[in-house]
């Protein structure tokens, strides 16, 4: 069966959900192998066997960790020459995007990004113009590299063999020019991240301040939900940037997206159309977000945001 390497998303020996959901699309164009970079493959194989992995590919090297994406690439592009994959799979993630854009180069091969599905044949599916349009595409040159986006299918467990191999790696001078110097965790408290969340709760201008978006924290953290914003709430000042959701912020594709105060511009579309179910909280029934919705209240979000949360609370008690 052919192989697919997959380039693993993990925090340590945590594997990331998208690395669950790339190995479940790349079982079905045949047979997943892991790449991992840097350290926790003993603690995390057992993951990467539940969801199909037949060989995880392990690269402890420092060259992986103490340097930006260049040394990933380069790894990528050796086990390319080495194994002649049938594809290789990486999260459409900003670092993903850019390891598959290098990747591309290094190896002469096609490239997509921001994939929402992929077929057996390798036919990948894009959502595109705010999702107006789905574009199906393959890679005709070299071997495809698909990078794909979060969320965007549900991982299904398989079993896998996981057999263990170790590789040894030196990266280049070249792509060892930008180093990590410091690493700083950022606080984000009890929330999921935004763009691996089931539930993401967004708010807008409609907010109306930064005080006010307590209220959609609270109704948040009552579904155990990330917050996101729109890009007028995060120009505003009301809520930090790396929440914006939309063309120039995050994309999202929860299973359930709720727009507060959201007016729905075709710019914050683009980063949440993919959502599995939207539900809108507006005041103007003729705000364009409706026209996503799957469930719509017409009402002020200072009365509705607050009930809704009550209620969600008393029936999650
Ligand atoms: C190049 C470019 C890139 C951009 N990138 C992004 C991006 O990544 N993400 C993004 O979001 N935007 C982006 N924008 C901006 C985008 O065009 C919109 O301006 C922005 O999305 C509007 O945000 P909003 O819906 O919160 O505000 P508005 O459009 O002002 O809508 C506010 C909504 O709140 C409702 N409302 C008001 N009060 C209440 C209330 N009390 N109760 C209930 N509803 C209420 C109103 O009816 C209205 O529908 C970009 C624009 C450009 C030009």
């Amino acid at each position: 069966m052919a192989e697919i390497l997959v380039l693993a998303e993990h925090s340590g020996e945590s594997v990331k959900k998208v690395t669950t959901e790339l190995l479940t699309l790349a079982r079905r164009a045949g047979e997943p192998s892991v790449v991992w970079t840097g350290a926790g493959a003993d603690a995390a194989r057992e993951r990467l066997a539940e969801f199909g992995a037949a060989v995880v590919y392990v690269a402890g090297s420092e060259d992986l960790d103490d340097y930006v994406v260049a040394p990933k690439a380069e790894l990528l592009a050796e086990l390319v020459t080495q194994h002649a994959p049938a594809a290789v799979l990486v999260a459409s993630t900003a670092e993903g995007r850019e390891v598959a854009a290098r990747l591309a180069v290094k190896t002469g091969s096609g490239v997509i990004t921001d994939a929402v599905d992929l077929s057996a044949d390798l036919v990948a599916e894009q959502s595109i113009f705010g999702g107006a349009i789905i574009v199906q595409s393959k890679v005709r040159t070299g071997t495809p590299i698909i990078a794909v986006r979060p969320n965007a299918v549900a991982a299904v467990p398989e079993p896998g063999a996981a057999r263990v191999e170790n590789v040894s790696f030196a990266a280049t001078d070249a792509a060892k020019s930008a180093q990590i110097t410091e690493r700083v965790v950022a606080e984000r408290g009890e929330r999921p991240e935004l763009t691996e969340a089931s539930i993401v709760v967004s708010g807008g201008r409609g907010v109306g301040g930064a005080d006010n978006f307590a209220l959609i924290e609270n109704l948040a953290d009552s579904l155990h939900a990330a917050v996101g914003a729109s890009r007028a709430a995060t120009d505003a000042g009301w809520y930090p940037h790396q929440f914006q959701v939309g063309q120039t912020g995050k994309t999202v594709s929860p299973q359930l997206y709720m727009a507060v105060g959201i007016s729905g511009a075709i710019q914050h579309r683009a980063g949440m159309q993919t959502s599995k179910t939207i539900m809108v909280i507006n005041k103007d029934p003729e705000a364009p977000i409706f026209e996503l919705a799957d469930f719509g209240v017409v009402g002020d979000l200072f009365q509705v945001v607050p009930q809704l949360t009550e209620e969600i609370r008393k029936r999650s008690d």
